[in-house]
């Protein structure tokens, strides 16, 4: 059975996410937790949060996805910037509780020029003050493509991050397809060597969810451009080999393609019939 869904608008609640998701033949979905450009989050909504709770039991969804705005950045050049990361983090940590047992995206962040090693322990000491014990969402780095000054475009980055943070069983890794492809991990002609890669330096047991995703770009472009699903470089042939890969094929699978809804019910039910049961 393949978990399966894609990025819809948290505009209308949680419990309307839901509905929608399922109305596209999903059965996890990803949202952000506010503004993409990290403006303040509306109050939340517990009876709503609860709603979505009891449909995600009752129909059998895979774990759904929060992801954080994308500009945040735990590994900025300013205390002021870093800060208003972490408290953002920790106020969608905090929300998160309302629907509990799910998974929190973010990207690690951009070092602007400090180097990786600086952004990598910036990042794990963010997380070594933003993680709870008694918290019950996972949260997952997210591969990237590793333009511009990227922290996590190589699995080492990803691995050290983990390394220092204290908590790190909260932690785990989303896998990006294009983010992995354009930082040059030959997804297309060696998935089995990407994935043995990623064992040996961060372990299959972190990786919790994959974004499916086409690229524009070719591999190695360090670019982060998505496609639709067979309209790019990776192509659909090597796509149904990520969502039949036996580490794999257990995972939630999520959509990030630039579709509109009928668009993502096309790719949903397209990628549905390329599972090999
Ligand atoms: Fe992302
Ligand atoms: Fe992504
Ligand atoms: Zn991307």
């Amino acid at each position: 059975m393949l978990h399966i869904g894609c990025h819809l608008s948290s505009a209308k609640g949680f419990a309307a996410m839901g509905r929608q998701a399922m109305a596209l033949g999903a059965d996890t979905f990803q949202f952000f937790t506010r503004n993409p450009r990290g403006s303040r989050a509306k109050p939340l909504d517990a009876a709503d949060a609860e709603a979505l709770t009891v449909l995600l039991r009752e129909n059998g969804f895979a774990p759904v996805i929060a992801h954080a705005p994308y500009t945040l950045n735990l590994c900025g050049q300013t205390e002021e910037n870093r800060s208003f990361a972490r408290e953002t983090m920790a106020d969608d940590l905090s929300r998160m509780e309302h629907i509990p047992g799910q998974l929190y995206n973010f990207h690690p962040g951009s070092h602007v020029g400090q180097g990786t090693e600086a952004g990598i322990a910036l990042i794990a000491q963010a997380m070594n003050e933003i993680l709870r014990p008694e918290q019950t969402t996972t949260v997952l780095l997210e591969t990237m493509a590793g333009k511009g000054s990227e922290v996590g475009g190589r699995f080492e980055e990803l691995r050290e991050i983990l390394d220092r943070v204290n908590l790190s069983e909260k932690m785990g890794v989303c896998l990006d397809t294009c983010h992995v492809s354009d930082a040059g991990y030959d997804i297309v002609g060696d998935l089995d060597g990407v994935l043995t890669e990623f064992d040996r330096v961060i372990g299959l047991r972190r990786l919790k969810a994959i974004h499916l995703n086409d690229s524009k770009n070719a591999p190695g472009s360090r670019k982060d451009r998505h496609e639709c699903i067979g309209a790019g470089e990776i192509g659909l042939e090597a796509l149904a080999r990520v969502v039949n890969h036996p580490a794999l094929r257990s995972l939630p699978f999520c959509l990030e393609t630039p579709n509109e809804l009928p668009g993502y019910r096309a790719e949903i039910e397209l990628m549905r019939g390329l599972v090999r049961e």
